[in-house]
Parts: structure tokens; C-alpha cells; sequence
């Protein structure tokens, strides 16, 4: 076989070239690392009673949005994916720098996009602490901070057995505008117009992910999809989980559409940025509660259990209760892969 034709996949890539041992070594030697490559931030501060969590998000044209994409809404959502993170590890914004390439200098683009980014820069109070700027096609980077209280960060790597698993808000809407732009489907106007903020100004769920410290015992944000993201938790907790199909929480929407494709846009849909959790079964009354206080639905979608004899990561029941078929459940627990 040509060593060309084997594809390495985005989180292979990342294993093979940059999360090395070598690397590992380093970060463990370096006293002030408490958590390196693999979560949704990396914390500094070993020593100090906060810690620094620490994250990078990019958008590329023609990849993560269309070209010609509004961008007031590009400069809001390219700071929100960036806050998401920091909302996962239940961080509280501290700042962010800003890499950007442009083709051209456009004034009322520029206008639009940092009205975009600095108005929600303000709604989290997280200042522009510097940047980059080139020429080159177009290409926005941020790097973000935040700060956390030392052994409170909520990491992947903390799901118990027994824990419930949550979901924030509703799964599935960015992936069903994306649907309906790229004329996969046709979605009448005032549906597209009640759910398309879902996709182009998704909402970083921080103050969720500041209430979850000591209450959530592993936590990830749904970037890639809210299964394909679970299994990132359950991979790094070394756990199992059962999932149950039907309580994914869909919009009013989104349950107009194909039941098939429901499922499929909530659980692998992407571009979600909810907070995908796990907790003890004893605080699910105080998450009902915090549910409420936030105004935000916080929706008990399955369990975790331990590993044994578990062909997959994830166990998939439909809504009469019956395990899901093997061919349904692998096709569900495809998370999204830039490379794939
Ligand atoms: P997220 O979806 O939360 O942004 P990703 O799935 O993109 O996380 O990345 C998984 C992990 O790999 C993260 O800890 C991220 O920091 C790390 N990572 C991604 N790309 C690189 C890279 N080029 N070099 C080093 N680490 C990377
Ligand atoms: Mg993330």
C-alpha cells in the first residue's frame, strides 16, 4: 500500500504528530502544565489557586462558513466557539487574541465583523488582548482565556459510573440550517429564519458551565456533534454509555422533519456548541433547579456505566425502549472529522 493512500484522520493526526510522548514528557516536566492536549482548554497554574485555562479555534472559509457569509455574525461566532471551550471546562472568560487573514481590505466588512466580535466580547466581559493581521484568504483564529478555581475545572476525563448524562439547550438546528442552505432540504422561510441563529450565532453557554463546577463530573462541549463528542468523554473516563434516542432535545422545528433524519441532525448534526455534562444521579433535583434559574433546558439523555463487554462506546436505545441495530448505531456515532 502507498503511504500516501493511508488517510490519517483529524484526531490521528493530532495523536501522531503533535500529542506525542516526547511531548506528553514535556508537558509533565514543565510544573506549571495541570492539563495538556486532549480537552476542550489546557490549564496552566499548578501552583496558584486559579488556573489559566487556555484555547484555539479557527474559521475558514469555505469551510466553516460560505464565502460572503454575514460578517457581523462571522466576528460573534468566532469569538462564541472560542468561549464555548472555556463554558466546557467551566472557565470564566479572562480575554482572547485575534489572528486574522484577509484577502482585502474591506472597510465595511471590517466595520461589521469587530461590531460583531466586540459586541459579544462584552456580553461575557472578554477584552481583545492582541492578535495578528495578514494578507492571505480569509481565515479567523482566536485564541481565548479563562480562569478557573484550582481542582474545579470540569475535564473529559471525569465521568463515574452511575452518572446522568445531560445536554444544555437543543441538538440539531445549526445542522438543519446548514441542510436547508446547501439545499439538501426544503425548509419553508419562516422556519429557516426562527432556527438559522442556531447555526451563525451559536450561544457559549458560560454561565452553565460556571454554575456545573463541583456538580458535573466530566463535561465537553458539542462542536462535532453531540454523540461523536460523548464518546470523547467516555474514551478519556473509560466508560460506557446508554443513550436514549428520543430524549435528544429537538426543536418544535426540527420535529416537523423526517423522524430518520431527526435523530440523525441531533445526535451528529454539529455546530451545536451546548454543553454535553455528567453528574450524579443525587444532584439531578439542583440541575433541575439550575435549569430554571438560567432559563436554559438541561435534558437528561442517558446514563454512564463501566466498560465490560461493550462492543461500542455508546449503546443507542430507540423510543420503544429496544437497543438500536449495529449498522443504525455506527452510522449515529459518527462524530464529524474535517479530514474524513
Ligand atoms: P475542540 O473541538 O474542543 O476545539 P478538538 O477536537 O479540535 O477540540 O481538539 C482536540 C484536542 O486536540 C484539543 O485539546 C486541542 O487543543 C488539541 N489540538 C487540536 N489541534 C492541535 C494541533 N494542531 N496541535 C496541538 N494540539 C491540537
Ligand atoms: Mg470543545
Amino acid at each position: 500500500m502507498k503511504l500516501e493512500s493511508v488517510k490519517l484522520n483529524e484526531f490521528a493526526l493530532i495523536e501522531r504528530f503533535f500529542k506525542t510522548s516526547a511531548n506528553a514528557k514535556l508537558v509533565s516536566d514543565t510544573n506549571s502544565i495541570a492539563l495538556g492536549i486532549g480537552d476542550d482548554c489546557a490549564l496552566f497554574g499548578n501552583e496558584s489557586l486559579n488556573q489559566i485555562a487556555v484555547t484555539t479555534d479557527m474559521l475558514v472559509e469555505g469551510r466553516h462558513f460560505f464565502a460572503g457569509a454575514n460578517p457581523e455574525w462571522l466576528g460573534q461566532k468566532a469569538l462564541a466557539v472560542n468561549l464555548s471551550d472555556l463554558a466546557a471546562m467551566g472557565a470564566s472568560p479572562l480575554g482572547f487574541s485575534l489572528a486574522l487573514a484577509l484577502p482585502t481590505v474591506d472597510e465595511g466588512w471590517l466595520e461589521a465583523f469587530s461590531r460583531g466580535l466586540h459586541t459579544l466580547a462584552h456580553t461575557y466581559s472578554c477584552p481583545l488582548i492582541g492578535g495578528d493581521t495578514t494578507a492571505g484568504p480569509l481565515n479567523i483564529c482566536i485564541t481565548a482565556f479563562g480562569s478557573i478555581p484550582k481542582e474545579q475545572a470540569l475535564k473529559r476525563s471525569g465521568a463515574q459510573v452511575g452518572d446522568d448524562i445531560w445536554v444544555s439547550g437543543i441538538v440539531g438546528d445549526a445542522r438543519l440550517t446548514l441542510a436547508a442552505l446547501r439545499h439538501e432540504i426544503t425548509l419553508p422561510a419562516s422556519d429557516l429564519s426562527t432556527i438559522q441563529s442556531r447555526m451563525h450565532q451559536p450561544s457559549p453557554r458560560i454561565e452553565l458551565g460556571v454554575a456545573l463546577r463541583g456538580i458535573a463530573n466530566s463535561a465537553i462541549d458539542v462542536s462535532d456533534g453531540l454523540l461523536g463528542d460523548l464518546q470523547h468523554i467516555l474514551k478519556q473516563s473509560d466508560k460506557h454509555a446508554v443513550v436514549f434516542l428520543d430524549q435528544l432535545p429537538k426543536s418544535s422545528t426540527m420535529l416537523k422533519q423526517d423522524p430518520d433524519m431527526q435523530n440523525y441532525f441531533a445526535a451528529c448534526g454539529g455546530d451545536d456548541y451546548e454543553l454535553c455534562f455528567t453528574a450524579p444521579i443525587s444532584l439531578s433535583a439542583q440541575i433541575t433547579r439550575l435549569s430554571q434559574t438560567l432559563h436554559l433546558p438541561l435534558t437528561k439523555i442517558g446514563s454512564i456505566g463501566s466498560p465490560e463487554n461493550k462492543p461500542a462506546l455508546i449503546t443507542l436505545l430507540n423510543s420503544d425502549g429496544n437497543i438500536l441495530g449495529e449498522p443504525e448505531t455506527a452510522a449515529l456515532l459518527a462524530s464529524f472529522d474535517h479530514f474524513a
